[in-house]
């Protein structure tokens, strides 16, 4: 931009300079002709020179030369008129014809006024002198003539330089234009270059940083490689290990089962070589501790049981009768033996009912001989009775079996016969509404009570709330009738049905534990109106108990279950498929002799009964 100027500056110089190159020839030529102008003729012509630039008058104006202009005016005016006049009138002292010299002017002598022939001399030479001018100048004329041609040429040629050079010039701003433009944007891509340079600087440390990195990835991924290859290895000998170990597993589980069903033929087999029905004898001890004198139980052997009865001779001569009466069973327990060891005994038949047989168990006995002390037990963990040890053996059971792919559901229902009445124990309602129950068949031929309340349990907890529960209806019942729970029977009954589904394999079985009424016998005059009524039921009941175990034992083709409401609901669990244990609960006191002989007759010939081999309820 700053440059432009400069450069049209310059242009201007030079063409001055084109000027002044020219000037010297003409100045030259204008010089030429001064020498041999005579000094008069500039005194004629006067001080009042046309000036220098006259000469240089525009080029347009060629046809007005400035010589021409002097000579036609200086003959016509200042020679013939003003000089002469001017001479005479300041007139001075004469010095014979010829004046002395204006020593100011420095021309000729002035003739004095009456040398006429001086003058007319002086008039021809001065005629003579402007001729000579005239035709100088006409030479100068014509001279000046052909430098106006060639200068107005090179004014011409000048002119197209001029606007050459405007063309130029225009063309140069323009150009100036686009540089001031490109310089801005040279300006603004400086810019972005220095910041792309920055930016490059930084995605430069950024990419070194990155190749440093990626450099510790490769290496911590060769790493990883050979290490993923070793645990592939040793994953590919897992696999195979744990292929094996399925099989193995597969084999072992089919083995397991198979011993199960094994285990369970076996165990079936020894417990019906030890009798379908069996029956335990347990003696309660006394209240103070020991046992009487008139029971006696041989050290040696656990299965028999002496009641021995001293009477006085009526005589007086001979000595008193001893009289024994031996009894033997599938058991004796002494008043020491602990709930504990009887447990024992029965958990083979609980382990028979989780097999799928039916197992009932039954607690007979005059009152106070101990029967619900057996079946329910007393305070405190270690008199627990068999009842609740039977359901926590058979919930710990359930879960090992779960392992081989067995699974339980139970159904706990407690029910008390009186008067050959059913009362639900378990029921909750309000005493009003109690509802009526009646025994019925089922589909599946299992004896189920109308009304009744079967609630699903799935721990011995629950198990144990409900014996609570039903502890609780009959001392209610109690308060009512004095003694009631000893004249009427309680039986818990607990469905179990097994499923193994891998094996397709069902069983399902009940376990009823029974406590008895109260076996004593009462005089019949002591007993009337519901007391005899009730009299009537119990022994009913029991008796018919013992027929049936009797006609099972026989074989007969008639079994009266319907007899009596106890053996009509135990149906399913006495006979053919199931097995049955009697417990006989003996009172040590001497006053209970003849209630214990009784009982013991009455357990001894359900002792001697064999039900029929029983077959578990597979499916
Ligand atoms: P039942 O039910 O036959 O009428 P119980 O079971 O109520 O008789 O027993 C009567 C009493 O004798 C209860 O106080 C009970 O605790 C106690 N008893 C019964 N058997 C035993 C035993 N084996 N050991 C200790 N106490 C017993
Ligand atoms: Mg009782």
């Amino acid at each position: 931009m700053s440059r432009l100027p400069v450069m049209a500056s310059k242009r201007v110089l030079a063409s001055s300079e084109k000027f002044e190159d020219k000037q010297p020839v003409q100045k030259k030529f204008r010089k030429e002709p001064q020498p041999i102008r005579p000094q008069a003729a500039s005194t004629v012509l006067g001080t009042r020179r046309p000036p220098v630039t006259a000469t240089r008058a525009p080029v347009s104006r060629p046809t007005r030369g400035v010589g021409a202009a002097t000579v036609a005016g200086a003959p016509s005016r200042g020679v013939f008129k003003a000089p002469v006049a001017s001479t005479v009138a300041k007139g001075g002292k004469m010095t014979g014809g010829v004046a002395p010299a204006d020593p100011k002017s420095g021309g000729p002598p002035r003739r004095l006024p009456w040398d006429m022939k001086g003058k007319v001399t002086d008039m021809k030479g001065k005629l003579q002198d402007y001729q000579s001018k005239m035709k100088s100048a006409n030479l100068e004329k014509e001279n000046l003539k052909g430098s106006l041609g060639e200068l107005q040429l090179k004014a011409a040629d000048m002119e197209r330089d001029l606007s050459e050079t405007q063309e130029r010039l225009r063309v140069l701003l323009g150009v100036q234009d686009d540089l001031e433009r490109v310089t801005s944007e040279k300006k603004t891509l400086l810019t972005e270059l220095s910041n792309l340079q920055d930016k490059h600087r930084v995605m430069e440390t950024l990419r070194d940083s990155q190749e440093t990195e990626i450099q510790t990835l490769k290496m911590k991924l060769s790493v990883q490689d050979s290490t993923l290859a070793r645990v592939q290895a040793s994953l590919l000998a897992v696999e195979e290990e744990a292929r094996l170990l399925r099989e193995t597993t597969a084999r072992l589980e089919d083995e397991l089962h198979a011993g199960e069903m094994e285990r369970r033929r076996l165990h079936n087999t020894v417990q019906e070589l030890k009798g379908n029905i069996r029956v335990f004898c347990r003696v309660r001890p006394l209240v103070e501790g020991g046992l009487s004198n008139h029971i006696q139980l041989p050290a040696k052997d656990n299965k028999a049981i002496t009641l021995a009865k001293t009477e006085e001779s009526h005589t007086g001569k001979s000595s008193d009768t001893h009289k024994n009466y031996n009894f033997s069973f599938d058991r004796v327990f002494g008043p020491e033996a602990t709930q504990q060891e009887v447990f024992e005994e029965i958990s083979l038949l609980v382990q028979s009912a989780l097999d799928g047989y039916n197992v009932c168990c039954f607690a007979y006995g005059q009152t106070g001989s101990g029967k619900t002390y057996t079946m329910e037990g007393a305070e405190g963990h270690s008199a627990r009775g068999m009842i609740p040890r039977a359901v926590q053996q058979i919930f710990a059971s359930t879960h090992k079996l779960a392992a081989q792919g067995w699974e339980f559901s139970f159904t706990a229902s407690f029910v008390e016969i009186y008067n050959e009445c059913l009362r639900d124990l378990l029921y909750t309602g309000k005493a009003s509404k109690r509802p009526e129950h009646e025994i019925r068949k089922d589909n599946s031929n299992k004896m189920t009570i109308t009304n009744l309340t079967y609630q699903k349990v799935s721990n011995e907890d629950q198990v144990l709330c409900l014996i609570a529960l039903a502890n609780q209806n009959r001392s209610t019942a109690q308060t009512n009738q004095n003694d009631r729970s000893s004249r009427s029977h309680s039986v818990f009954q607990l469905d179990i049905e097994g499923t193994n589904a891998g094996r397709d394999v069902k069983c399902n079985s009940t376990l009823c534990l029974v406590d008895l009424a109260g076996s004593e016998r009462m005089l019949k005059s002591q007993s009337q109106g519901d007391r005899f009524k009730e009299m009537t039921a119990i022994n009913g009941s029991l008796s018919n108990l013992g027929i049936v175990i009797t006609a099972l034992a026989n074989k007969e083709t008639f079994i009266p279950y319907r007899n009596s409401k106890l053996t009509y609901l135990l149906q399913g669990c006495l006979g053919g498929n199931s097995k049955a244990l009697m417990f006989v609960n003996i009172a040590p006191e001497p006053d209970s002799f003849g209630e214990t002989l009784n009982s013991l007759r009455f357990a001894s010939k359900v002792n001697d009964c064999m039900i029929g081999t029983a077959s578990a309820n597979r499916k």
